[in-house]
C-alpha cells in the first residue's frame, strides 16, 4: 500500500495560517509520494464544532489549492469521513475495552474531563492521573453507581515508557506520568475524547502518515497505546513546527486577522501564501507565489526545519504584496 495520509480539521473555528502551513505540509508529503489523502471533520466536541466552520474549512482548503482523494464531500471507501457520523464505531470498540478490562470506569469529578474531546495543545498542563478507580471492586464500582453519578472511561497504561521516532523531532520516549498516565477515553456525559476517536479513525481508514503540529506531539503516547490496544499498526509521524505570531504566541482564535479567509478579502492569492509558506518550509529560495504541485515535485521531509515560523509585523503587507507577482510556473 502507498502512502495514505490526511487532513483532520476540527470545525470549531476558520482556518488560520498556522492551519494552512500544517495541512500544506501533510498534502506535500501525500503528494510528493503520490500517495492518497483523506479529509476528515473532527467534529466530536459537540459544545464547539459548527457545520458553518466545517463548510467554510472545506471553502478555505480548496481556495489553498489543496485537494483530496476521499472525505465527507466526496465519499469513499472507508466512510464515514464525519466523526459525528462515527459513534456507533467508537462505542462497539469501547464495549470491546470494557469487556476485556483496557478501559475502567473513572467515577472522578474533574473539571479537566470538559475539555478532553478536544486536542490538548502544547503548554496545556496534563495532569497526572492519581489512580483513584484503577483498582476499584465490583462492590466498590456499584457504590458509586448509586451515588447517581455516570462514570468516564478510562485507558489503563501500565507503567512502560512508549518510544516513536519523528520524522522531524527524532527519537522520542515518553513515561505513563509524562502523558498524565490513564487518560479518559470517554467522559461521563458520553463525549469521546479526541485521542480515542483519532486513533481508531486513523487505523480504520488506514491511514498510515501523520502530519501535524508539533503542539501535539506529546500527546502521541497516549495514541500508542490506543494503537496497541486494537492491534494495529502506528503511523509514520511527521510533526511540524508551530506558526507563531510577532510576539511569540501560537496562532489562535483570537488571531482573527490571520484567517484564511480574512487573508482573501485583504487581497491576498492563495499562490502567495502558499508561496510563502513553501519558502519557511525550505522549497523556496526566495518568497514568491506558487502553486502546491510545483512545491510537491521539491518536498523532502527530511529537510522540513525544526524552528517555529515567527509572523513579522508586516506579515499581511508582505503577502498582499507579493501576490501581485505572477506566480511560478
Ligand atoms: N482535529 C485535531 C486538531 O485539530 C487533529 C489532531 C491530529 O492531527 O491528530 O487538533
Ligand atoms: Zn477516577
Amino acid at each position: 500500500m502507498g502512502v495514505r495520509g490526511r487532513l483532520a480539521p476540527s470545525p470549531t473555528g476558520y482556518l488560520h495560517i498556522g492551519n494552512a502551513w500544517a495541512f500544506l505540509i501533510a498534502w506535500l508529503a501525500v503528494r510528493a509520494e503520490g500517495g492518497s489523502l483523506v479529509l476528515r471533520m473532527e467534529d466530536i466536541d459537540p459544545d464547539r464544532s459548527r457545520r458553518e466552520f466545517e463548510l467554510g474549512i472545506v471553502e478555505d482548503l480548496k481556495w489553498l489549492g489543496l485537494d483530496w482523494d476521499e472525505g465527507p464531500d466526496s465519499g469513499g471507501a472507508f466512510g464515514p469521513y464525519r466523526q459525528s457520523d462515527r459513534l456507533g464505531y467508537y462505542g462497539q470498540v469501547l464495549d470491546e475495552f470494557i469487556r476485556s478490562g483496557k478501559v475502567y470506569p473513572c467515577y472522578c469529578t474533574r473539571k479537566e474531563l470538559r475539555s478532553m474531546a478536544s486536542a490538548p495543545h502544547l503548554g496545556e498542563h496534563v495532569p497526572v492521573y492519581p489512580g483513584t478507580c484503577r483498582n476499584l471492586d465490583a462492590a466498590g464500582q456499584r457504590h458509586r453507581e448509586a451515588s447517581g453519578r455516570a462514570p468516564a472511561q478510562r485507558m489503563r497504561c501500565g507503567e512502560k515508557p512508549r518510544t516513536f521516532v519523528d520524522a522531524v523531532y527524532g527519537r522520542q520516549r515518553y513515561v505513563p506520568a509524562e502523558w498524565g498516565g490513564d487518560f479518559p477515553v470517554r467522559r461521563s456525559d458520553g463525549v469521546y475524547a479526541y485521542q480515542f476517536a483519532v486513533v481508531l479513525d486513523d487505523a480504520a481508514m488506514q491511514v498510515n502518515q501523520v502530519v501535524r503540529g508539533r503542539d501535539i506531539l506529546h500527546c502521541t503516547p497516549r495514541q500508542l497505546v490506543i494503537y496497541e490496544a486494537i492491534g494495529a499498526e502506528p503511523p509514520a509521524y511527521i510533526h511540524v513546527p508551530l506558526v507563531l505570531d510577532a510576539e511569540g504566541e501560537r496562532l489562535a482564535k483570537r488571531h482573527g486577522h490571520f484567517e484564511l479567509r480574512r487573508l482573501r478579502e485583504a487581497g491576498v492569492a492563495p499562490q502567495a501564501l502558499v508561496g510563502f509558506l513553501g519558502w519557511k518550509a525550505g522549497l523556496l529560495e526566495t518568497c514568491v507565489p506558487c502553486p502546491p504541485d510545483l512545491l510537491a515535485a521539491r518536498f523532502r521531509k527530511e529537510n522540513l526545519p525544526h524552528e517555529d515560523i515567527r509572523l513579522d509585523h508586516d506579515i499581511l503587507s508582505l503577502l498582499a504584496g507579493i501576490s501581485e507577482q505572477g506566480s511560478l510556473a
